[in-house]
Protein backbone atom coordinates (compact mmCIF):
# COMPACT_ATOMS: atom_id res chain seq x y z
CA UNK A 1 0.00 0.00 0.00
CA UNK A 2 1.43 3.51 -0.81
CA UNK A 3 2.09 5.76 2.51
CA UNK A 4 1.69 9.38 2.03
CA UNK A 5 2.63 11.81 4.20
CA UNK A 6 -0.01 13.63 5.88
CA UNK A 7 -0.45 17.42 4.87
CA UNK A 8 -0.36 18.57 8.92
CA UNK A 9 2.85 17.58 8.79
CA UNK A 10 2.95 16.61 11.80
CA UNK A 11 5.72 13.55 13.19
CA UNK A 12 3.76 11.13 15.28
CA UNK A 13 5.29 11.94 18.47
CA UNK A 14 3.60 15.95 17.76
CA UNK A 15 0.18 13.79 17.28
CA UNK A 16 0.78 11.83 20.02
CA UNK A 17 1.17 14.54 22.74
CA UNK A 18 -1.76 16.62 21.09
CA UNK A 19 -4.39 13.76 21.22
CA UNK A 20 -3.46 13.65 24.60
CA UNK A 21 -3.52 17.43 25.40
CA UNK A 22 -7.23 16.89 23.66
CA UNK A 23 -7.84 14.03 26.04
CA UNK A 24 -6.71 15.71 29.26
CA UNK A 25 -8.97 18.79 28.19
CA UNK A 26 -12.22 16.73 27.68
CA UNK A 27 -11.63 15.17 30.97
CA UNK A 28 -11.25 18.33 32.40
CA UNK A 29 -14.42 19.55 30.46
CA UNK A 30 -15.94 16.17 32.47
CA UNK A 31 -14.57 16.85 36.21
CA UNK A 32 -15.60 20.58 35.92
CA UNK A 33 -19.33 19.30 34.54
CA UNK A 34 -19.76 17.52 37.72
CA UNK A 35 -19.16 19.88 39.86
CA UNK A 36 -21.78 22.03 38.58
CA UNK A 37 -23.88 19.28 38.37
CA UNK A 38 -23.47 17.81 41.98
CA UNK A 39 -20.82 20.13 43.53
CA UNK A 40 -17.62 20.10 44.71
CA UNK A 41 -17.88 18.00 47.36
CA UNK A 42 -20.04 14.94 45.86
CA UNK A 43 -18.79 11.56 44.81
CA UNK A 44 -19.59 9.34 42.48
CA UNK A 45 -21.67 6.66 43.91
CA UNK A 46 -20.45 3.95 41.81
CA UNK A 47 -17.34 4.00 41.82
CA UNK A 48 -15.16 1.45 43.73
CA UNK A 49 -13.04 2.43 46.29
CA UNK A 50 -10.57 0.79 48.38
CA UNK A 51 -12.07 0.45 52.05
CA UNK A 52 -9.51 2.42 53.72
CA UNK A 53 -9.64 4.95 51.79
CA UNK A 54 -12.61 7.46 50.86
CA UNK A 55 -14.32 7.86 47.52
CA UNK A 56 -13.01 10.38 45.54
CA UNK A 57 -15.02 13.93 45.58
CA UNK A 58 -15.79 16.18 41.99
CA UNK A 59 -13.09 18.37 43.34
CA UNK A 60 -10.20 15.97 43.77
CA UNK A 61 -11.48 14.71 40.21
CA UNK A 62 -10.89 18.26 38.96
CA UNK A 63 -7.83 18.32 40.87
CA UNK A 64 -6.48 15.37 39.26
CA UNK A 65 -7.34 16.20 35.60
CA UNK A 66 -6.28 19.76 36.13
CA UNK A 67 -2.77 18.21 36.75
CA UNK A 68 -2.76 15.76 34.22
CA UNK A 69 -3.49 19.05 31.63
CA UNK A 70 -0.51 20.70 33.12
CA UNK A 71 1.62 17.62 32.24
CA UNK A 72 0.61 17.56 28.85
CA UNK A 73 1.24 21.33 28.18
CA UNK A 74 4.89 20.72 30.01
CA UNK A 75 5.48 17.60 27.81
CA UNK A 76 4.60 20.01 24.74
CA UNK A 77 6.46 22.40 25.99
CA UNK A 78 9.67 20.41 26.91
CA UNK A 79 9.61 19.26 22.99
CA UNK A 80 9.12 22.68 21.83
CA UNK A 81 6.16 22.19 20.29
CA UNK A 82 4.53 25.01 22.15
CA UNK A 83 6.80 28.18 23.36
CA UNK A 84 6.29 28.51 27.29
CA UNK A 85 7.13 32.22 27.43
CA UNK A 86 3.72 32.67 25.22
CA UNK A 87 1.94 30.60 27.50
CA UNK A 88 3.00 32.87 30.61
CA UNK A 89 2.58 35.97 29.08
CA UNK A 90 -0.78 35.48 27.79
CA UNK A 91 -2.13 33.94 31.13
CA UNK A 92 0.19 37.24 32.60
CA UNK A 93 -2.39 39.53 30.35
CA UNK A 94 -5.55 37.59 31.10
CA UNK A 95 -6.76 39.37 34.17
CA UNK A 96 -7.25 42.65 32.65
CA UNK A 97 -8.63 41.19 29.29
CA UNK A 98 -11.05 39.30 31.16
CA UNK A 99 -12.27 41.78 33.64
CA UNK A 100 -15.30 43.80 31.61
CA UNK A 101 -16.72 40.65 31.29
CA UNK A 102 -17.02 39.66 35.18
CA UNK A 103 -19.93 40.04 37.53
CA UNK A 104 -19.37 37.96 40.77
CA UNK A 105 -15.10 37.99 41.05
CA UNK A 106 -13.77 40.37 43.49
CA UNK A 107 -11.42 43.28 43.02
CA UNK A 108 -8.30 43.17 43.03
CA UNK A 109 -7.82 39.75 42.04
CA UNK A 110 -5.54 37.98 43.75
CA UNK A 111 -3.88 35.35 42.56
CA UNK A 112 -2.68 33.61 45.22
CA UNK A 113 0.96 33.42 43.88
CA UNK A 114 3.60 35.86 44.71
CA UNK A 115 4.77 38.37 42.08
CA UNK A 116 7.21 37.87 39.78
MG1 LIG B 1 -6.56 12.56 32.97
Amino acid sequence: MRQTRHFNGLSEAEQERLVILVEECGEVIQAASKILRHGYESTNPKAITPEDELPETNRSALERELGDLGHAVRRMEAEADLNPLAITARAASKPERIRPYLHHQPEPWKSGKPEA
